[in-house]
């Protein structure tokens, strides 16, 4: 067995056992595979041990790497995307987990429109108001999630968020807390064209966190490929 499958069988104990102290199943939530300054060979062990779900934070850098893989996985885009990106985001991408202006959302639907195509999109929110995080926030949010809604080639299907960066648990928790309690908000307020299928929150630090607040849909990088080291912000 690859390491890769190795640290996947230990995330699967945790999520399951995650699952457990929460009453839920494991097949409710989804593993997106972050494989930021991964190799692709590294990935590919990933794919061949079972993983469906790959997310990735440069257009460029995403779409050399899924060129070159073998198999059947969806591929999210996770990280801040700059407007100059989003129409080849758009071709690349099965979804675009980090949209967080109108300004954003407007683009993406012009570039989608261009290729016929329909955008699925999460929006990002900054639940733990850090001023170096990205993401609309909380207060603007249910605003936002319904002027996204009027977009013809943009589906709105959840909420995205990165917690607290911190050891405090609490903090982290009050976070995942946050971001389910606004899917509350947007759902009670029943706005045509969004639905709220997916809280995609939890990464290495805190995905047990996020599945008992109710993720489903954990992005893991580290847990999955070892420590990254980072190349400086391009
Ligand atoms: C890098 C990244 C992750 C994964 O982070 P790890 O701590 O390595 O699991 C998840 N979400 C986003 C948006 C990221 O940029």
């Amino acid at each position: 067995m690859t390491q890769v499958a190795e640290r996947l069988r230990e995330i699967e104990a945790r999520l399951e056992a995650a699952c457990r102290r929460a009453g839920r199943a494991r097949q409710e939530i989804s593993l997106v595979a972050v494989t930021k300054t991964v190799p692709v060979e590294r990935i590919q062990e990933a794919i061949d041990a079972g993983v469906r779900l790959l997310g990735e934070n440069r257009v460029q850098e995403a779409a050399s790497k899924f060129a070159s893989l073998r198999g059947d996985f969806a591929r999210h885009m996770v990280g801040h995307l700059q407007r100059n990106k989003v129409k080849k985001a758009v071709s690349v991408f099965d979804m675009i987990q980090s949209v967080d202006s109108l300004e954003l959302a407007g683009e993406i639907d012009k570039r989608a429109a261009e290729i016929g195509k329909v955008m699925p999109v999460l929006v990002e929110v900054n639940t733990s108001g850090e001023a170096t995080k990205f993401g609309s926030t909380s207060e603007e949010c249910v605003d936002l999630v319904a002027e996204i809604g009027h977009l013809k080639h943009i589906s709105v299907q959840g909420l995205m968020t990165i917690g607290a960066l911190t050891g405090d648990q609490a903090v982290v928790r009050g976070c995942f807390r946050r971001l389910r309690d606004l899917r509350g908000r947007i759902q009670d307020a029943r706005i045509e064209n969004v639905l709220m299928d997916y809280l995609s929150m939890g990464m290495t630090s805190d995905f047990e966190i996020a599945v008992e607040e109710g993720s489903n849909m954990v992005r893991i990088g580290t847990a999955v490929f070892g420590p990254r080291h980072d190349p400086p912000a391009a």
